[in-house]
């Protein structure tokens, strides 16, 4: 399997294929994949004559060390993983200083406001982290196609925006959350769950399903406290954020507006360990 670890390599062989003609779709991750990655990857397959998959743990999204450190790294698993899933899949997984040079450091975005919303009120200079990563991946590749989760439903809609105000040439497609059996959003971090409480951790979907049921005769405020009382209800699991938000502009919903549509998102620490998810209300 192609594992490219030099910018120069990977891209000259992109661009020999794209004067053939050939479409390329990216899927950028952080690794230690799972079925939610595979399945971005087998879109991307269908869709492209080439899937570039990138393997890269951005430090400048990390707003703490520790989580930095601790995140799972595991190329030579991944690797296997996307062998198995196809085996024409280019991994590109560069070096921190092939992809900022001396500086490790974020370029600074204008999301229209949605970097400050949820994620971005808790995690600072994330998102200008995020940018910058993806606006770089996007210069090496030069894919026509980008697949993002809506597992992390924000990140989305900011490289959404930055694309239409960049002018990138890129269409970027966001696909359904993957989940583990007991409904818990699969996610890299899973794996530093004890076992017991990636277990129980079902009950994060469980209070998202019982929200969009409530959503359908509640306001928004008596959704959010319900989502609030049940946590208290579960210590073991910490709310840290819930909202109610429009699903373009990521505002909070004071109160529902026909013919728009809301989300529920949520972020949740589980024994140091921090998980988010959202669901569609409506
Ligand atoms: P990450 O490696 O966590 O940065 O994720 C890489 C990409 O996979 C992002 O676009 C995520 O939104 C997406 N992703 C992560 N978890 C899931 C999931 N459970 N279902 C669908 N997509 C996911």
């Amino acid at each position: 399997m192609a594992v490219y670890h030099q910018r120069d390599v990977l891209q000259n062989l992109l661009s020999q294929q794209k004067e053939r003609g050939r479409t390329i779709g990216l899927v950028p991750t952080m690794g230690a994949l799972h079925e939610g990655h595979l399945s971005l990857v087998a879109q991307s397959a269908r869709e492209n004559d080439i899937t570039v998959v990138s393997i890269f743990v951005n430090p400048t999204q990390f707003d703490n060390k520790d989580d930095l450190q601790k995140y799972p790294r595991s190329l030579e698993e991944d690797t296997r993983k996307l062998y198995a899933e196809n085996p024409n899949v280019l991994i590109f997984a560069p070096e921190v200083e092939d992809v900022y040079s001396d500086t490790v450091r974020s370029d600074h975005f204008d999301f229209d406001g949605l970097e400050f919303q949820m994620e971005g009120k808790f995690r600072k200079g994330h998102f200008d982290g995020v940018g910058t990563i993806v606006k770089r991946l996007f210069e090496i590749v030069k894919p026509d196609n980008a697949y993002f989760g809506e597992k992390d439903y924000q990140q989305l809609l900011i490289v959404k925006t930055m694309v239409e105000k960049h002018h990138i040439p890129v269409q970027i497609h966001g696909c359904p959350i993957k989940r583990e059996e007991n409904g818990l959003a699969m996610s890299s971090r899973n794996k530093r769950l004890p076992e017991q409480l990636r277990r129980e951790a079902g009950f994060i979907f469980e209070v998202l399903q019982q929200a969009r049921e409530n959503f359908k005769i509640q306001t928004p405020e008596a959704v959010k406290e319900v989502i609030v009382q049940r946590f208290e209800e579960h210590p073991e699991f910490k709310l840290e954020y819930v909202e109610i938000a429009d699903t373009n502009t990521l505002e909070p919903a004071l109160h529902k507006e026909k013919d728009k549509k809301y989300r529920a998102f949520i972020a949740v620490y589980a024994d140091e360990v921090r998980l988010i998810d959202n669901i569609a209300l409506n």
